[in-house]
């Protein structure tokens, strides 16, 4: 039996990786000062960046990664069969298993692909903040029917 693999040893494939961009803001409730001056004009440390006079905030993005095929493995089961890769750059032997589908023979598809992960877990987080509406809203029920029974 052969075993038909998309990609094989040394090949260099790309994938998307979803990382973190941090960005530095000047902080607002005391213009970059990193100190308020209360009413009673004692000059305090800004409770919001603590005195760093700068706010950070994180956003998820993808970037494209090249890798190289350094392992192949394939599970064959009847009829299905999953390849998994482990690629140079993340590790052969130990390390990250690739699954076949989330590797890419350019990059432009590879960055097809972190978008299409990008909007994915922005549609989850939305789901996330859905749920948590939801639930509060379900609290608020809850407590008004209480307040009625008990009044
Ligand atoms: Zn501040």
């Amino acid at each position: 039996m052969r075993l038909e693999t998309t990609y094989g040893l040394g090949d260099i494939v790309y994938a998307a990786q979803p990382t973190s961009r941090e960005e530095r803001h000047s902080c607002r409730p005391c213009g970059g000062e990193g100190k308020i001056k209360a009413l009673d004009d004692s000059v305090q440390s800004c409770s919001t960046c603590y005195g760093r006079q700068y706010t950070v905030t994180h956003t998820s993005i993808y970037k494209t990664m090249a890798l190289t095929i350094g392992e192949v493995r394939v599970q064959r089961r009847n009829t299905e069969q999953e390849n998994v890769y482990m690629c140079v750059e993340t590790g052969i032997g130990s390390g990250r298993l690739w699954k076949e589908e989330k590797l890419h023979e350019s990059r432009g598809q590879a960055e097809i692909d972190a978008a299409h992960q990008l909007v994915e877990q922005e549609a989850q987080k939305q789901r996330r903040r859905e749920a948590e509406v939801a639930e509060a809203e379900e609290l608020v029920e809850n407590l008004a029917k209480h307040e009625q029974a008990s009044s």
